[in-house]
This record gives structure tokens, sequence and C-alpha cells, in this order.
């Protein structure tokens, strides 16, 4: 029953979504007791059930990954409720204190496991998103530098444990972002279960920065404020959730191969907009503090950092550029190699004669030189089909084409004319000698089978289809005076 209505209605998923939104929508009004409590770890908890069933239900590929993955949640789960067991039933908030090291915990295990699911999507290497996440890592390390991680290292109030601790967190924040970025510009499948895992980890991020830097301007958060902090990380639990109970969740950590990927323009957008931060910090700064800038070190170290990944990104870019182009130039290679030889025989083929009988022709008047065309056609070949079958005349016709340029000059050209008709062209050759050479080349013709021939000598002004039309001319007068012979054609 239940799978019938999820095929004809709202898929699980989706209901489970729209169940979370109605339940942090709730969340808004509880009061700040341990009712606040409950309903916070029930719905986060109903994230890590959500995505459990879903991965035992679909048996997706690293199955052992998403399972961990739920775990880490867990583990924060527990570090919150840590948290509010002090806060409530203790009445104190040391710091650090447990929870911290719970969240931390939960924290680094959730990075290794992305990292780990990534690292199945993309097996192989892949220096161009490896780039371009860091080039967006490397921007928001640069602010949350300034902002979040070097007013911590300056407190008078932390001791070096708080201090640790306190910058943990931006760090886990900054491998968390480098992740979605390198999932979001790397390749992999991109279906449901990818897009509620990415919305998850935005908005935990979002969460997550907004409660830092609330923090460091020592706002108090009111309870709606607050409340919204912790909608951005119910959201992502839940989000989590949805993302295991989507049937996506079964290839969103198999292997894909990567296509060399467009450099497109939003790409380039993005890029872009995280290498101009430092410039802007910069900016701002001076323009705060009357040109001083405090944070010079940082900025320089951001900027310079920033600019060799972005010309490292180009390299990448080029390197991939050149080793396309040389693909398609050997590619065109082959296909001109191909369009002009003939399958069977090897030989040029009529595409390829007729390119190089208007050459010869212009080289011949250039240098005032002879040339000499001949026409050959096979003798009786639909009789030697008939009786043989057609695959031993395909041989017949294989065999005597070797057999005959091997009687030739290099500089002789033997193309296959068409079906059983070959056309040969003598640089520098005369009448007679040509029909001794047809003479001497006919016994060469495996299976003792002959060929007519007819020959014509360029006088020196007619155009290539004259001179052909006049060897095929004599040819006809060749077969008409018994056949196995060749016959020159009058000038
Ligand atoms: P003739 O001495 O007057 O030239 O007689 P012929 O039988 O050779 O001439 P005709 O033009 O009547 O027949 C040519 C035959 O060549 C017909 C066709 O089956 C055969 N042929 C043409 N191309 C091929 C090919 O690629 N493979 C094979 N096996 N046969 C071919
Ligand atoms: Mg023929
Ligand atoms: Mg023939």
């Amino acid at each position: 029953m239940v799978g019938r209505r999820e095929r004809a209605g709202l898929p699980l998923w989706g209901c489970y979504l729209a169940a979370l939104t109605v339940a942090v929508i709730g969340y808004f009004g509880t009061p700040d007791s341990w009712i606040q409590t409950i309903c916070y770890d029930s719905v986060a908890v109903s994230g890590v059930v959500a995505m459990v069933t879903g991965v035992r239900r679909t048996g997706p590929t690293a199955a052992g990954l998403w399972l961990m993955f739920a775990g880490c949640q867990l583990i924060t789960v527990c570090g919150d409720f840590t948290y509010a067991l002090y806060a409530r039933y203790l009445h104190s908030s040391p710091y650090p204190a447990p929870a911290d090291v719970l969240y931390l915990t939960g924290g680094v295990l959730e990075v290794v496991v992305l990292v780990l699911v990534l690292r199945r999507r993309v097996p192989e290497r892949d220096a161009a998103g490896v780039i371009e996440a860091m080039i967006i890592a490397g921007a928001f390390a640069l602010v949350a530098w300034v902002y979040l991680m070097k007013p911590v290292t300056q407190s008078t109030e932390l001791t070096t444990a708080g201090k640790l601790v306190a910058i943990g967190y931006p760090v886990l924040d900054l491998l968390l972002l480098a992740l979605l970025a390198r999932m979001l510009v790397g390749g992999g499948a991109r279906n449901g279960a990818y897009r509620l895992l990415a919305a998850g980890m935005i908005s935990y991020l979002a969460a997550d920065y907004a409660w830092a830097l609330t923090d460091h301007f020592e706002f108090e958060a009111g309870t709606f404020a607050s409340h919204l902090m912790d909608a951005g990380y119910l959201f992502a639990f839940g989000l989590y959730g949805a993302a295991g109970l989507h049937p996506g969740i079964c290839d969103l950590a198999a292997p894909v191969r990567l296509a060399d990927r467009r450099f497109s323009r939003w790409r380039l957008t993005l890029l872009t907009t995280a290498t101009m931060i430092a410039p802007l910090l910069l900016a701002a700064q001076a323009r705060q503090a009357d040109n001083h800038v405090t944070d010079a070190p940082a900025i320089v170290v951001g900027c310079v950092g920033m600019f060799l990944l972005v010309v490292a990104r180009m390299a990448v870019l080029i390197r991939q550029v050149e080793r396309q182009s040389s693909v398609l130039e050997r590619q065109a290679a082959e296909l001109t190699e191909l369009a002009q030889r003939d399958a069977l025989t090897g030989l040029a083929n009529r595409r390829a004669w007729e390119l190089a009988l208007p050459l010869a022709l212009d080289h011949a008047r250039r240098d005032g030189s002879s040339l000499v065309l001949a026409v050959l056609d096979l003798d009786f070949f639909k009789r030697y089909n008939d009786e043989h079958g057609h695959q031993a005349g395909d041989r017949l016709l294989k065999e005597a084409a070797a057999a005959w340029a091997s009687g030739l000059r290099r500089s002789d050209l033997l193309a296959r004319y068409g079906g059983e008709e070959f056309a040969l062209l003598l640089p520098n050759g005369d009448g007679e000698h040509a029909v001794e050479l047809l003479d001497r080349l006919r016994p060469l013709t495996p299976s003792a089978q002959t060929f007519s021939a007819g020959v014509a000598v360029w006088d020196g002004q007619e155009s290539s289809d004259a001179l052909f039309a006049r060897a095929d001319a004599a040819l006809y007068e060749a077969k008409h005076d018994g056949r196995n012979r060749a016959a020159l054609a009058a000038a």
C-alpha cells in the first residue's frame, strides 16, 4: 500500500522534507527550555534515521561510507545534547566544553567521509578540479582568517585549548567548503540526492558562518536570530536525511570517467569572483583605517596564492587544449588517409586518382615531360565471380593489385578506378614502353586471369578528362580485338 502511494504521489524523500519543514517552522515556537532541546535533537536524529533507512533500503555504492556519514551526524547531535545537559541541568558553560570535543570529532570524521566519497566519484587524477576547489576555498580562507581566526589568536581571554577549539571550527568549515566546491565543480552523478546533499552542506555552512560571525561581532543573538541559525543546522540534518532517502543516493559515490570538462562561463565567473576577494578586502581595510592595512601579510599571501592557483589552472587548461588539438590533428590525418585509400586493395581510390591526375598534368606541363595514362580492366571477371564466388573475386582483385604494383616504379600511380577497373599513371614514359610494361604485368595476374588495357600518351595540351577518354576508348578496342592485350590510342 505504502509503495503504491509513493509511486502515485510525493516520493518518500519529498514527504520527509515536507514534514521536516513543518517541524522546523514549529521549532520557532519552542521556549528556551528542555522542550527546545528535545525538539531540536528529535528533528536532527530524524535526519540520521532517514539516511540510515534510505541507505538500507536502496543499498547504494559505498553504503558503508553513507552509514558513517549518518554516524558523524549522530555524534554532532550527541554534542548538542551534551551542551544542553551542561547548560540546562548543570547550569555551567565551560569552554572548551565536552560538547566541543563531540562537535569537532563529528566534523573531522564528516570531512574524512566526504573526502572518501569524492575520491570514489572521481578516482582519476583531476588537477583542474582540485585547483578550482582550492581557489574557491582559498578566497574563503582569507576572509575566515581575517574575520574569524586572527581575532581568536589575539584574544586575551581564551586559553590555548580554547583558542585551538575556536580555530578548529572555522578550519573545519573551510575544509567542508573546499569539499563542497570540489563536489560542485567536479564531475560525477548530479541527481536529486546530489542536490539534496549539496543543499545540506550549504545550509550547514550558512548557519555555521552566521554563528561564527555574530559571535565575533558580539552581537547579542535574539531568540529569533538564534532560532534562524538553528533552523540552518536542522535543515542540514534533514537535507542529508532526504538525500539518503532519495533513490539517487545509489550512484552518488559511483565512479565516473572524467570527460575533458568545458571551461564554462559561469565557472570562469566563479573563479574570478574568488580571486577578487583579496583585493576587495585590501580596499575595505584601507578605507576603514585611513589607508592603514592591518592584515597586509595575510592579504599578500592570499593574493599571491590565488594568483598562482589561477595560473596553474590556466596551465592545465592549455595542456588540455593542446592534447585535444593533437588528437584532432592525428584524426584528421587518419581521415584524409582513409578517404583516399581503397579498402579492398589498399591502392589509391578514385578520389585520390582524381586529385592526383590534374596535379601530374600540371607537373608534366611545367617540366615539359611526357605522361602516359592506362586503363586496365579484368577480362571476363563476371564469369570468374560466377564460377568461384564473389569472395574469390574479391581475393583476386586484391592479389592482382598487389602483383601489378610490385612490377611498377615508385613514381607510377596505380589506382582502383572502380569495380574491376584500374587506372595507371606513368610519368616520363612513352606509348611503346607502356604497352611493353602492361604486357609484362599481365602474366602477373593471379589465377591465370588476364586483363585488357587502353593506353594514351598525353599530347601536352588536352585535359585530364580528354586524356582518360582516349585511354578508355583504346581499352574498348582491346576488348573488341579479343581481350588479353593492350591497345595504344591514336594521338
Ligand atoms: P569484360 O571482359 O568485358 O570486362 O567482362 P567482365 O565480366 O569483366 O565485365 P563486366 O563489366 O560485365 O562485369 C564486371 C564484373 O565485375 C561485374 C561485377 O560483379 C564484378 N565486380 C565489380 N566490382 C567487384 C568487386 O569489388 N568484387 C567482386 N568480387 N566483383 C566485382
Ligand atoms: Mg569493367
Ligand atoms: Mg572486365
